[in-house]
Formats: C-alpha cells, structure tokens, sequence
C-alpha cells in the first residue's frame, strides 16, 4: 500500500485509537480489553471499512439504516468477509424500520420506546435473530435528543427482559457536545449511576452489563468513567464532509 494511502491512515488511525484506550484503561485500573472499540463507518464507504477489517477492527457503527444496507452487504461480499464482523446501530431508530434493523444489525444502541422495543421483538422472532439492544438514556433531556427520560427507563429494562428474542444488554448516552472531553464526565458518571441502580433494583446486572458512552472527543473520560463500548468515528476515519 502506498504511504498515506486511505488504508494506511486508517490503520495508523486505528493503531493510535487502541493505544489511547489502553491508557486511558490503565488510568483507571480496568482492563483495557473489557472495552470493545465500535468504529463509526457512517457517510464513509466500503473502502474504508474493508481497510479497518483488515486493520483487525470487527466492530462497525452506523446511524442510518438506508446507507448501512448497501454496505453492509458490500463488506459482507468483500473476501475478507468469513471473518466475524458485528453491525451496531448507534443512530435513532423510528419503529416503522424495525424489521430492517432486526435484520441488519447484531447491536441496536437506540431503543428509546416500548413500541420500538415490541417492534423489534417481533421483527427479531420472525427472522429468527437475538439482537442485543440497550436503551439510550436521554439524561441531559435536550430538545433536539432522542432517548428514553430517565423515569421511563426501569419500566423499559423490566419490559426488554420480558423480549423473545431481543436481548437487553445495557444503556447507551449521547451527552450534549462538550467544549472539554471532561464536560461529558457528569454524563457519564450519571449513567453507571443509573446502571448501577437498576441492578440494585433487581434487574439482573449481566443484562445491563454494557455502557455505551464516549465519542472522538471524549472516549477516553468514558473509560475512566466505566465505558464498556466506546463509539468512534472521526479519530479512525478523518472528518466527515
Ligand atoms: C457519529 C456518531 C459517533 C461518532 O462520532 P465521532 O465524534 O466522529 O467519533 C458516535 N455515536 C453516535 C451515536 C454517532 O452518531
């Protein structure tokens, strides 16, 4: 591969991500393996996404079902595509495109509503597939943010437990865009909070045992705050036009 050729810098990209995970893990005193790093592929195409598997990236983020059809189906065409790649849907789901996504996606970071959940349920048992879900917790309670408010948030654990086929796995948050990465460490530290009082409420901890937090800007304050996944997107692929 010539220098400075796509693959290149998302390979590099990817090489310098993992080590600021390790840091930031070993800062904490977690083991920098309990955090799965999920690569945001969105408005980037197959190219880029082949180079991250060749990298050894296996998990992917997109927040639109329209664009992550055709490359879903591109990276699964691609020779490389016998290894296991895992799909995460990061992005808002409307439940008239829950079949879609049952189909598509192994993770769906999204699940904001008892109706979105049931839709799921039922897409997921018809095609016969478990995909894990987490309910997004809309914590900051911003106008312009999808997410579960907090109050509702036990009765939707306690209703994706119930699920056939979906399975609950944890909770994601999209805090506001901080100025400083340690802006979104109140967020975060909210939602083990929140975690953490649920279990203790009775939901069984192994199916809430995920936090989806940090981005490019904050990941590493995430893990230090107990992030299990971590959503990145620019620091592998660059800014997005
Ligand atoms: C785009 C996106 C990301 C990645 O954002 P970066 O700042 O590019 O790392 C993470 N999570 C969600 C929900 C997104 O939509």
């Amino acid at each position: 591969m010539a220098p400075g050729a796509p693959g290149e810098i998302v390979a590099g990209n990817l090489a310098l991500v993992r080590q600021r995970i390790a840091v930031a893990a070993g800062r904490a005193g977690r083991d920098p393996a309990a955090v799965t790093l999920i690569a945001i592929s969105k408005t980037f195409g197959p190219a880029e996404v082949h180079a991250a598997v060749a990298a050894g990236q296996r998990h992917f983020g997109e927040n639109r079902i329209q664009e992550a059809e055709g490359k879903i189906q591109a990276a699964f065409e691609h020779p490389g595509s016998n290894l296991e790649v895992h799909w995460h849907l990061v992005g808002h789901l409307q439940s008239n495109k829950a079949k879609k996504a049952a189909a598509l996606f192994d993770w769906i970071h999204s699940v904001d509503s008892a109706e979105l959940l049931r839709k799921l349920d039922a897409a997921a048992l018809e095609r016969g597939r478990q995909p894990r879900v987490l309910i997004q917790a809309d914590l900051a309670r911003e106008e312009s943010k999808f997410g579960a408010d907090e109050s509702r948030i036990a009765d939707l654990a306690r209703q994706a437990l119930e699920c056939n086929a979906v399975q609950l796995a944890g909770l994601m948050i999209i805090p506001p865009i901080p100025d400083h990465p340690d802006d979104s460490r109140p967020w975060f530290q909210r939602l083990r909070e929140l975690r953490d009082a649920l279990v203790a409420d009775g939901i069984p901890k192994a199916s809430l045992a995920e936090l989806s937090m940090g981005m490019s800007q904050d990941f590493e304050v995430a893990i230090e705050e107990g992030a299990t996944m971590v959503r990145v997107g620019t620091a592998i692929f660059g800014s997005r036009s």
